[in-house]
Formats: structure tokens, C-alpha cells, sequence
């Protein structure tokens, strides 16, 4: 077993209580899990849950669910990260805010955020919606990159992102992407290796991917393995808390099973996510990111 040296979540959502305790009792309402923390959880008691499992720093995504919201929600992520140092905040907007040039500007300059995530699912937008094109061209000049939620339409009852993101990927080269969840039931793990080779602005995230294959072993499990071995440069992971499927330890040791080397292990938990956020130059104020660039560099 290779285990990492540091843990970059690259995949947490830390919101406001009402919107945690929304996301809690969404989880209850749809998955069987056991661990589920109580709807009336508070901040403190998550960052305990991060602090005890090791986590070094982790991306924070929370994202509004209706137009005009935006910078209330980008504000309160600057809040979180002075609260919480070990927080790397990423900005988000609605494809209805109608002022969209502003909330990226305030965003990236003022509240220091590192870039923008987007749940086209939850927010009931498409990836190539003509409203979101003036964002992606302006983050694209910023060098900051986007993440999208990909992956598990069949869940969601909506239509893959497959084809959208390819779009986006072929309009926007010099973008910085990251396909959460790896695409998961979109693309085929095989396919995934050509997109990798044809758009060197992709990274996928590995986020509750490993859970859905049970083991290493089998089609699915030696194909991703195979995929970590050959592009883990590109490839991020986190866990989804704090409405992940299993507790934090479980989700690392489970990941873990799948890092068939030491760099592999590396590249996953922290080297990719340090070293893709460092590439644009985005989150250079970020305390949560400047130590782990030192080790990076050193
Ligand atoms: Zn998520």
C-alpha cells in the first residue's frame, strides 16, 4: 500500500447551516448510508471531522441555486477561508445572474477565491448554455480553472454533459477543467485516455468513483488503475464531505487500494491539485495552497 504524504481534499462542500442541513437531509432522502451527520451538525464539528482525518488543506465548493445569490455565497467563502486556513475556496455563479463579468472580477480579485466550480445538474443549466460563454472566455484569460460536476446523469434523470463538455473543451483550449467525478457513466474509462491526450486542459477528479466499482479487481477497477498509473499528474481526489458516502478515513484507505505506486498515491491526494492550481496563477493569495507550493517547489 502507498500512501500519501499529504491530503489535499479537492472536493468538500462547506456552505452555510441551512444549506448544509439541505444537502444532509437530500442525502437522507436519496442513499442508504449509516453515517450520515446529524441536519443540526456545526461548522467546528466538520473542520474536527477534516483536522482528525489528516487533511492538509481542501477545495471548498458551494455553489448558488438561483440567480442573484452569487456574491452572497462568494463572500461567505472568503469569510470561511480567513475562518479556516486550511480552506482553498472556489467561487461560483449562476448562468441567470445577469452581471456576470462583476461577480467574476469581485470574486477573483476581491474575496480571493481560486477559481469556479459549477453543478450544471443542480443548478439546471447545460455546460455549452450560451449565457455561461462570456465566463468561460474570461476565466480562460485569468487562467483560473473550472470545475464541473460530470458524471452520474442516470442519477440526476438529465442528459450526459458528455457532449457539452467536449464543446467547451474545444472552444476554450488555454482553460483549465476539471471533470468532477470523472466523467463517471458519461465516458468509458478507455475513451477517457484519448481525451486526456487531445485536451491537455482537462484534469479529472476521482471523487466517489472508487466506491462505485467496489474493488480494484475486475474490468472497471484495473482500468482505472491503469488510467491512475498513466495520467495521475492529471488526476485530483476528494471525498465529497460532508455528504459523502462513507466516513473520511474509509474513503482515503478505499482510494488508497487503488494507487498502485507511491507517485500515484502522491498525484492523487495533493501533488495534482497544488501543482493545477499553481499552473494559472489563480490562487497565488491563498494561504491554504502557499505552504503546499513550497513543498511542491522544494
Ligand atoms: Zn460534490
Amino acid at each position: 500500500m502507498f500512501r500519501p504524504e499529504i491530503i489535499v481534499d479537492a472536493h468538500i462542500h462547506m456552505m452555510t447551516h441551512k444549506r448544509t442541513r439541505g444537502g444532509i437531509r437530500w442525502v437522507k432522502r436519496n442513499f442508504a448510508f449509516d453515517h450520515v451527520f446529524s441536519e443540526e451538525v456545526t461548522e467546528e464539528e466538520l473542520i474536527d471531522n477534516l483536522n482528525l482525518a489528516g487533511v492538509n488543506a481542501f477545495f471548498n465548493y458551494f455553489y448558488p441555486l438561483q440567480p442573484q445569490e452569487s456574491q452572497v455565497l462568494n463572500a461567505w467563502q472568503r469569510e470561511f477561508a480567513l475562518r479556516n486556513p486550511r480552506a482553498i475556496p472556489f467561487a461560483s455563479l449562476h448562468a441567470g445572474d445577469d452581471n456576470k463579468g462583476e461577480i467574476i472580477r469581485k470574486a477573483l480579485e476581491e474575496d480571493n477565491l481560486a477559481g469556479f466550480k459549477f453543478h450544471p445538474y443542480a443548478q439546471g443549466f447545460r455546460i455549452d448554455d450560451p449565457a455561461m460563454m462570456e465566463v468561460y472566455r474570461e476565466l480562460q484569460e485569468r487562467g483560473c480553472p473550472v470545475v464541473f460536476h460530470t458524471g452520474f446523469a442516470g442519477f440526476f434523470g438529465l442528459p450526459s454533459v458528455k457532449g457539452g463538455l467536449k464543446s467547451i473543451l474545444k472552444q476554450f483550449p488555454g482553460l483549465t477543467v476539471v471533470a468532477a467525478h470523472l466523467l463517471y457513466q458519461d465516458v468509458p474509462f478507455k475513451e477517457i485516455f484519448s481525451w486526456l491526450d487531445e485536451y491537455p486542459g482537462l484534469y479529472l477528479d476521482a471523487t466517489n468513483v472508487f466506491a462505485e466499482m467496489g474493488s480494484p479487481v475486475g474490468r472497471e477497477g484495473e482500468e482505472i488503475t491503469r488510467l491512475l498509473q498513466e495520467y495521475s499528474a492529471k488526476v485530483i481526489f476528494g471525498s465529497d464531505f460532508p455528504l459523502a458516502y462513507a466516513p473520511l478515513e474509509a474513503l482515503y484507505n478505499q482510494a488508497v487500494e487503488y494507487c498502485a505506486t507511491q507517485e500515484v498515491a502522491d498525484n492523487i491526494f495533493w501533488r495534482s491539485a497544488v501543482k493545477m492550481l499553481s499552473a494559472g496563477g489563480c490562487g497565488r493569495n491563498i494561504r491554504g495552497l502557499s505552504n503546499l507550493q513550497a513543498v511542491v517547489d522544494g
